[in-house]
Parts: structure tokens; sequence; C-alpha cells
């Protein structure tokens, strides 16, 4: 008999070995690059290496997905390059239910912002072309101000055509959603993490835009970098976040050429067509608390609240019930009371 239980222990034992019935969440990190940024993601799961590499397989995947079939103003499979190719043909087009909710929620702050944020400047973004000079500044050319002039005309997310679920885009006019993708992607990644109940915790970053999600196994808070506009290779202060909070940050640091000491970065002033000039470095906005799209809005209000600068900047920010945190161009740093309980001021910069 008491060889008998012995077997069964034993048994027990190797099963309980194979199928990882030991329950604590093992940490796994993955980097890859998607959406042309570095996507990177930590994962705390139960279950074997093999599982890990399922999960983070399919966050990258959903990623590209949403590029290739709606975001990317490149590639001729989006719904964004077909809306693009469309302007000026008299057609209206059926928008698919992701766009629809998409379009939906940057007009709030398109309006919300008095147009500092707004996805019809796709001509105007075109003619600096930044993204590629960022990386082949022999390629830049400075646009004219006659050019400038000739594509703002036709700016303005209101004379895009769109209505509800349909669009019916004029000629000259361009969308682009480059300032939102990154947060569009983390609300979809949150969705695949909440598909695997062997996921407890992660936290992952597209380019500038992060989501924390579910907890670690020791109950510790998520750590979000805030880098140092003067210095990206240091932070200029971390966020200690809990689950489910969403950070986007946009910098003239992310993307820019320097022509004669002169910087010129990729987010534009639709004001003026021009990189904006509002005496701002940097923003990070953050969403503490349970909100809809809220990768989407905190992307959408990064990129709003770098044009209008501190001031107005706050205001929207906190009209959204979003947080914020800007680095102005001498270096101060500026943020709403809520974003303070979550901010540590790095050392050297004490
Ligand atoms: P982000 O890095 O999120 O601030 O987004 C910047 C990207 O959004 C740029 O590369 C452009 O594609 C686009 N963009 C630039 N300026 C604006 C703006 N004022 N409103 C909306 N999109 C913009
Ligand atoms: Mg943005």
């Amino acid at each position: 008999m008491k060889k008998y239980l012995q077997k069964i222990l034993v048994l027990l034992t190797v099963v309980c070995f194979c199928t990882g019935c030991s329950r604590r969440p093992v940490k796994y990190q993955k980097t890859d690059t998607a959406m042309g940024t570095i996507v990177s993601q930590t994962i705390y799961m139960t279950g074997d290496a093999e599982a890990a590499e399922e999960v983070t397989a399919q966050v990258r995947v959903c990623i590209e997905e949403l590029e290739q079939k709606y975001l990317s103003w490149r590639l001729e499979s989006s719904e964004i390059y077909k809306i693009n190719a469309s302007a000026g043909n008299g057609q209206s087009m059926e928008l698919s239910g992701l766009m629809t909710e998409v379009f939906d929620q940057c007009n709030k702050v398109y309006e919300a912002s008095g147009g500092a944020f707004d996805f019809s400047m796709g001509s105007v973004a075109r003619l600096w072309n930044i993204d590629s000079a960022a990386v082949h500044a022999e390629s830049f050319v400075l646009p004219t101000q006659q050019q400038l002039t000739q594509a703002l005309d036709l700016v303005g997310a209101e004379n895009s055509g769109l209505d509800s679920s349909q669009i019916t885009l004029p000629r000259g006019i361009q969308l682009d959603l480059g300032a939102v993708g990154k947060g569009i992607a983390l609300d979809k990644v949150e969705s695949v993490l909440q598909e695997h109940e062997t996921v407890n915790g992660a936290v992952i970053s597209v380019g500038g835009s992060v989501v924390t999600y579910g907890s670690k196994p020791d109950g510790s808070l998520w750590n979000v970098g805030i880098v140092d506009p003067f210095d990206t290779l240091r932070n200029i202060g971390i966020l200690s976040l809990p689950g489910g909070c969403s950070v986007s940050t946009s910098g003239d640091y992310e993307r820019y050429v320097e022509v004669d000491g002169v910087r010129y970065h990729h987010i534009l002033d639709p004001a003026t067509g021009r990189p904006a000039d509002s005496g701002v470095k940097s923003v990070t906005i953050l969403y503490s608390t349970e909100q809809e799209a809220k990768g989407l809005l905190s992307d959408a209000l990064s990129t709003a609240c770098f044009v209008l600068g501190v001031e107005d900047g706050l205001r929207l920010a906190e009209s959204f019930g979003a947080e914020a945190l800007f680095v102005d161009a001498q270096g101060e740093i500026y943020m709403t009371d809520g974003m303070s309980q979550f901010f540590c001021l790095s050392n050297a910069v004490k």
C-alpha cells in the first residue's frame, strides 16, 4: 500500500511539473518592430516559454494587421489609403466599424482642441516628409511658403466630408492618423491580453505610447519612464502605475531633421503648417482610470497639447479627464495634480 501511494505521489509531481502546476507567473520579454517603431512587451504569465511566445506573437500580429488593414497611409491594402485615393472622385465610401469609431473619437479631440489636432493634415505632412528625412537627412527639402499655403488651404477635418460611417473626401485633402495609430494599437492589444487567462500582467509600448495591464506577482507598480527630451538616453522621471493605464508622449526628439541648427520635427501646427513652436519639448498624457478608447485619446491629446503649449494644453487635457505633464524649452516641468501622484523625478534632475 505504501509503495502504491509513493507511486501516485511521484506521478502527481511529474504531472504538475509538465503542466506547469506551479502557478506563479513568470516574466517574459520581447522586442519587435511594427508600425515603423519599436514594440516592447513585458508579460507576466503562467505557462511555458512557448505559450509566452504565442501571446507576444499575437500582440505583434494585432498591431501589424491594424496597420495593414486600416491605418497606414503608405500601404495600398489599408482603409486610410483607399479613402485618400478616393479624394475628389465624388463617391462616398462606407467606413468600417473600427474607422467610424476612430473618426468619432478624433473629431472630439479636433473640436475640443480648436483644430490643434487635425487628422486632415496629410498633404502638409507629406510636404515635410519628416519620417524619411529623420532617417535620410540628405533627402530633406524645406517646403516653400507657397506650397504650405496651398496645402493648408484644404486642411480642416470639418471639410473632410465625414458623415458618421461614410466619407466623401474632397480633392486635395489627405487624411493622416499618424498621431493616433499607436494609441489605437494599444487599445486593441489590451483586448488581446484579456483573451488570455494565463496573462496576469503586462506593460507594452509602441513607440511613445504605453499600456499597463493587470499586476505583477509581487504586487509592485509598473514603472514607465518619461524620456528627457534634452537627453533621450535618460529619463526625466518615472511614472509608477497600476494596471489599466494608458500613457502617451509626443516630443520634438522623436522624428526630426536639423538644418543649419534649426530642428524641424514631425508635430505640425495646423495654423501655420510648420513644426509646432509652442515652447514645449514634450508632453505626456496619462489615463489612470477606466476610459473608453484611452489609448487613442491619450495619443491624440499628447499631439494636440504639444501644438497648444502648456496653458491651453493643460486645460484641454483636464477637459478630457486626462493627466498631463509638459517639459518646456527651458526644461521646466508642469503637470496636473493627478499626474504628480504617479510621477517621481529622476535623481540627476532633482
Ligand atoms: P505623435 O508623435 O503622436 O504626436 O504624432 C505625430 C504624427 O501625427 C506625425 O508624424 C504626423 O503624421 C501626424 N501629425 C502631425 N501634426 C499633427 C497634428 N497637428 N494633428 C494631427 N496629426 C498630426
Ligand atoms: Mg499622438
